[in-house]
């Protein structure tokens, strides 16, 4: 039998759901596109990003054949790069290891790179109607409110505790429908700041607003300041030409095109580390001339200003298959993170 906080939730569910392009369908890789770009990214940036995506790779099987370069392009402006790689790493599996098809169970689905025990609890109840819970951040700040959850959500304890609890919650063939009920009410009503007790279908089971402290659950340990890195991007110009080169796959926003970068060494200006970066790490000479540009970035585990200057080539190849010189006109050809598409806007700015 549900428990009456599932039951009410699917109900309200049933009548205000909210209207998202990956809810009118069942195909469970249009779902798991959707659960993977919804990781980290908000449902309004998502929408657009996930129309376009199912035109140029409407099934798994052209996803897999795609080249990286045009995968990553399609996902440039989403961040978190590394969510594109896997995708296109997992399409190919499933089509070299189940013929296509998306697995169907949890343990099945995890073993798929970039899909977590969220999103195969996900998948897995939405597209294949199983009895699976998915606790991302949301749902665990919702869950910790309904049931007055004390223990810090970031401890295995308190983690421990949400799965728990949002396993024994589980409405028996309409997981899917409860997860979203809860991803809808985390979403719409009990937002992290400001929840709308008054306009919540289950205020009258919650324990935190019983006991008035929902502003105080979650329970979270405080999140230490994230640290502020400088470093120098270089355009470097030969010829007509600007110097870009490809991030290593296995690094943050690999495989994405970069303006040459140097990170700030003590004791060293910009413009000597990147000079000393273009000589040691590309095998260029170059005059770096002035700072023409400063693109400050928000990463998830650091802030980064890079100061970015004008250079002149004066000798050396640069040749590998990492590097390549590029006109401006050419720069939209080639994927990039948020703050290198910055410079190259800039660059074709009339
Ligand atoms: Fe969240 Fe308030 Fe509803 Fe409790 S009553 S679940 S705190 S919105």
């Amino acid at each position: 039998m549900s428990h009456p906080l599932s039951t009410r939730l699917v109900l309200w569910y049933a009548r205000h759901q909210r209207q998202l392009p990956w809810r009118k369908t069942r195909d469970p890789y249009h779902i798991w596109v959707a659960e993977i770009m919804l990781q980290q990214t908000q449902v309004e940036t998502v929408i657009p990003y996930y129309e376009r995506w199912l035109k140029r790779f409407p099934t798994v099987a052209r996803l897999a054949s795609a080249p990286l370069a045009e995968v990553l392009t399609n996902w440039e402006g989403l961040g978190y790069y590394a969510r594109a790689r896997n995708l296109h790493q997992a399409a190919q599996i499933v089509v070299e290891q189940w013929g296509g098809q998306v697995p169907r169970t949890l343990a099945d689905l995890r073993t798929l790179p970039g899909i977590g025990t969220y999103t195969a609890g996900a998948i897995a109840s939405i597209a294949f109607g199983l009895d699976a819970a998915a606790l991302d951040g949301n749902l665990k700040r919702v869950l910790a409110r309904l049931f007055d959850v004390r223990q810090d959500v970031k401890s295995a304890e308190g983690e421990k505790a949400l799965r728990r609890l949002a396993e024994s919650l589980v409405p028996p063939g309409q997981a899917g429908e409860y997860n979203q009920a809860l991803m809808d009410l985390g979403a719409t009503i009990c937002t992290p700041r400001t929840p709308r007790c008054e306009a919540c279908p289950v205020q009258s089971l919650c324990r935190a607003y019983r006991l008035g402290v929902q502003l105080e659950r979650p329970v979270s340990r405080r999140r230490a300041p994230i640290p502020h890195r400088q470093a120098a991007a270089g355009v470097i110009r030969k010829n007509g030409r600007i110097l870009l080169v490809q991030r290593p796959s296995e690094q943050l926003l690999g495989g994405l095109w970069a303006f040459p970068q140097a990170p700030r060494r003590a004791r060293e200006s910009f413009a000597a580390g990147l000079a000393r970066a273009a000589r040691e790490e590309l095998g260029l000479g170059i005059a770096v001339l002035s700072e023409i540009h400063r693109q400050a970035q928000t990463f998830s585990h650091f802030r980064l200003t890079l100061h970015v200057f004008e250079c002149r080539w004066q000798n050396g190849k640069a040749s590998g298959a990492n590097c390549r010189w590029v006109r401006i006109s050419a720069l939209d050809d080639y994927p990039m993170g948020k703050a290198d598409r910055q410079i190259a806007r800039r660059l074709r700015a009339p």
